[in-house]
């Protein structure tokens, strides 16, 4: 069977419908909904150049209106504090708490998704990613959307070697751990 463009979509909609469901699941432990779980994680794992509330829209994709209402329950609820900019002080970053790791960790991945993965081969998990990655490219190209890529595959990117890295965008320096997280800034190096 040819896959057209409404069979994939069918599939990939089930899985993110049910993907959602296992969320609320998941999170309803730690009183988390999964639009505050999927913020929380992308908090978990974007950069210092992109943990503000318009990093949180634009990854999420949903209003400022809707995103405010989130992140306030995030807040209130002490799994993220705010913390101003040293240099910009119109700039807020958003910092995930121990409390907010603690129910990131208990809920994402979901554990029904966990097993449905571990019922996978190693081989058949590798191909999935890779096909996966490629419709995501795929996709942010034709939409003209933000990458939200990985730092160290950024055009950006210099690697000066010995674990040292540097951004040439905002010019600083980048460790080996801010590489492997996610930035609104980045641009593929390929
Ligand atoms: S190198 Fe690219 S991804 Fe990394 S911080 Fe700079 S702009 Fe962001």
């Amino acid at each position: 069977m040819v896959m057209d463009a409404r069979t994939l979509h069918t599939y990939l909609e089930r899985i993110y419908n049910l993907l959602h469901r296992e969320l609320r699941h998941s999170g309803s432990e730690s009183g988390l909904q999964p639009t505050q779980l999927e913020a929380l994680h992308y908090l978990s794992i974007c950069n210092r150049y992109s943990n503000t509330p318009k990093g949180v829209t634009e990854y999420l994709g949903q209003t400022k209106g809707t995103v405010s209402q989130t992140l306030k329950v995030l807040e209130r609820k002490e799994f993220l504090v705010k913390e101003v900019d040293k240099e910009d002080r119109r700039v807020i970053h958003l910092k995930i708490t121990a409390k907010g790791k603690g129910a990131l960790e208990k809920s994402v991945p979901a554990a029904n998704f966990i097993r449905a993965c571990q019922s996978l081969d190693a081989k058949t998990r590798q191909q999935l990613a890779g096909n996966l990655k490629t419709l995501l490219g795929s996709i942010l190209q034709a939409g003209g959307s933000k990458s939200f890529g990985v730092c160290r595959t950024c055009r950006y990117n210099r690697d000066d070697g010995d674990g040292n890295f540097f951004c040439e965008l905002v010019r600083a320096p980048l460790t080996r751990a801010d590489v492997q997280l996610i930035c609104r800034e980045h641009v593929d190096a390929a």
